[in-house]
């Protein structure tokens, strides 16, 4: 082999491809749907290349912008391939075994613990699954800026990269050949190769080809029945053919009726996708099912899951579009990681069905980077750079339309869920049969995603109200469950304007704290904020369906009036006004009666812009 080449591969990626190996994990079919993944991917790219560069796609076949699986019994080798953008040594190099990803050592962590291998796509690292059915396995790949190469590693901890002068040239893309371990041989029966690309890869965008065999019936003279043998060769005859000669042989069986039929394996390519593109088809006339599958193969999340919720709209007006959004039913590992600094939205951005960019973070704010799904709009350019698609003025109507959508989204999450009506609406309601499945939904949500709405309030000040409706908390009287402002509101006793809350470390400890003493006794709701999130969260919040919050560990709290408040405080002026002096100015900046407690006989209350208890807690925690 010409400049081969040997490296070792990335200690993490080393220790990934241990762990696929040696693994007892039965559902070996994920590695399928992970390399059309890979291939879908590579069209994609390429086709958004030739957007604004015609030539890139090059002629004749090339042009195909498809994927073709094909299967050697005899070698037992199982070959995909796809015409994409291909990789240059380099790529092939960096790609496929010395740079690991970020996902890398997260994955190997996980598969540790209690990982589920499906999972792989998420990580980044799907390519590897390749290990748990073949125990060699070569690529090879052409890319227009390099000559052909191949990888090739039988998982020993080192890859061999050469150039290809032996192979078919590939034009362009890329083909990958499995070479099958003992135990995998079902992988090489075409009716399970077309099963799992029913099961896992029905959605991807580009058709899909099995070089599939088809028994046909020839009529061939009943003396020269031997010939047939050496016909047998898969690749010497197209279907066309087969059916032209038989329609001869019909013509001259009618004068000379000395044939016989046999049967004939022929081979095509037969399609095994439905490429129509789901997000284009009326909402009514597509199934759960269908929904649920686009979603596994849009966020390559495999589990068994459903999506928490959808939305499939059609935008129009100046700014047109369709877009899928989808709530997963868990949150990614790295969600909060690095939220600041990281882009992840997780939208897809398609121009007129061509696919552009999955990190275009201006179709949603960070906060709703947990959503995934995708945004296909007529009204953006085609030809022009992503840079300058970034800035397209269509981009804010578009991303304005996005949250609206995906807040209602979530606020129907919530309305459907019987477990989030008060019981009074519960028994109005007429249990409906998909009660069940609605049942607890939204906080499941609210426990996966409850965070990225807090960030939202924070974030987003032109939609805080909404925000704020889709807030979980428990309280003094939510009695262990989660209960909403809307909730809070029609609870509050009459008289009563604001709405209380407290924050700390736990709801155990704020139950027993001093400040809620009196309140708790006076029957008024107080509210446990126990999220570190939440100290930031109040200071965004301030008001509420025109109520204002009230942290009861605060300066300001005012209850119901009292008729004697002003006689009890009049009673004890001289009492306050000596304990403030020996207490010193610097140490407090008021005494006051307090109207909070019952047992407790004094506390230390912090001023209205000060830093609550809480607060100084977490501080303190983020400086050490
Ligand atoms: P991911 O697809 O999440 O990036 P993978 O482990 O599946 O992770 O693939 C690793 C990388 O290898 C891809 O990002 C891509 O750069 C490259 N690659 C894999 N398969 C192909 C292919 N068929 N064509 C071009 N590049 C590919
Ligand atoms: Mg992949």
């Amino acid at each position: 082999r010409n400049n081969a080449e040997q490296f070792q591969f990335q200690a993490e990626v080393s220790r990934l491809m241990d762990i696929i190996i040696h693994s007892l994990y039965s559902n070996k079919d994920i590695f399928l749907r992970e390399l059309i993944s890979n291939a879908s991917d590579a069209l994609d790219k390429i086709r958004f290349l030739a957007l604004t560069d015609k030539e890139i796609l090059g002629e004749g076949d090339d042009t195909n912008l498809e994927i073709q699986i094909k299967l050697d019994k005899e070698k037992r080798i199982l070959s995909i391939r796809d015409r994409g953008i291909g990789m240059t040594k380099e790529d092939l190099i960096k790609n496929l075994g010395t740079i690991a990803k970020s996902g890398t050592s997260a994955f190997v962590e996980k598969m540790q613990t209690s990982g589920d291998l499906n999972l792989i796509g998420q990580f980044g690292v799907g390519f590897y699954s390749v290990y748990l059915v073949a125990d060699n396995v070569e690529v090879i790949s052409k890319h227009n800026d390099d000559k052909q190469h191949v990888w090739e590693s039988k998982a020993d901890g080192s890859f061999v990269v050469s150039e290809d002068t032996y192979n078919e040239p590939l034009g362009r893309g890329t083909e990958i050949r499995l070479h099958l371990r003992e135990e995998a041989g079902e992988y090489l029966e075409e009716s399970k190769l077309k099963e799992l690309v029913k099961k896992y890869s029905e959605f991807i965008n580009f058709p899909i080809h099995l070089w599939a065999s088809k028994e046909v019936d020839v009529e061939v003279p009943a003396d020269e029945d031997e010939s047939s043998d050496e016909e047998e060769s898969p690749e010497s005859k197209s279907s066309e053919e087969e059916t032209e000669k038989s329609q001869d042989e019909d013509e001259d069986s009618e004068k000379k009726p000395k044939t016989k039929k046999i049967k004939e394996t022929t081979y095509e390519w037969e399609l095994l996708n439905d490429v129509k593109a789901i997000w284009l088809r009326n909402p009514k006339e597509v199934t759960d099912e269908e929904y649920t599958k686009f979603y596994h193969s849009i966020a390559k999340d495999f589990g068994d899951e459903k999506p928490l919720s959808w939305s499939h709209f059609t935008a129009e007006g100046d700014v047109e579009f369709k877009a899928v959004l989808f709530v997963p039913p868990k949150a990614p590992h790295d969600l909060y990681e690095s939220y600041y600094n990281a882009n992840k939205s997780n939208l897809k951005l398609y121009v007129r069905r061509v696919f552009i960019s999955d990190e275009f973070d201006e179709l949603l704010p960070k906060y709703l980077n947990f959503l995934k799904g995708l945004v296909d709009s007529d009204t953006l350019p085609l030809n022009v750079s992503r840079e300058m698609l970034q800035q397209h003025s269509s981009l804010k109507t578009i991303k304005k339309k996005l949250i609206r959508k995906a807040l209602d989204m979530i606020r129907k999450l919530a309305e459907e869920d019987p477990d989030e009506s008060n019981d009074k609406d519960k028994k109005e309601l007429e249990k409906s049969s998909d009660d069940d499945e609605k049942r607890g939904q939204y906080t499941r949500f609210w426990n996966e995603f409850g965070k990225s709405i807090k960030l939202g309030i924070i974030e987003d000040a032109a939609n805080r109200n909404r925000l704020a409706k889709l807030l979980r908390f428990e309280s003094t009287k939510s009695d262990g469950k989660l209960t909403s402002l809307d909730q809070y509101i029609s609870r509050m006793k009459s008289g009563q304007k604001d709405i209380f809350y407290i924050t700390g470390a736990s709801k155990e400890q704020l139950e027993k704290s001093p400040f809620i003493e009196r309140l708790k006794k006076k029957n008024y709701e107080v509210i446990f904020f126990t999220d570190p999130v939440d100290e930031y969260l109040m200071q965004y919040l301030m008001d509420y369906e025109d109520k204002k919050f009230q942290n009861v560990s605060k300066e300001g709290l005012k209850l119901g009036k009292d008729s004697k408040d002003k006689e009890v405080k009049e009673s004890y002026k001289e009492l306050t006004k000596w304990w403030k002096s020996a207490l010193a100015s610097d140490n407090v900046d008021d005494v006051k009666l307090s109207n909070r407690l019952a047992d407790t006989p004094c506390v230390v209350v912090t001023s209205k812009y000060g830093w609550s208890a809480n607060m100084e807690r977490i501080m303190q925690s983020q400086t050490l």
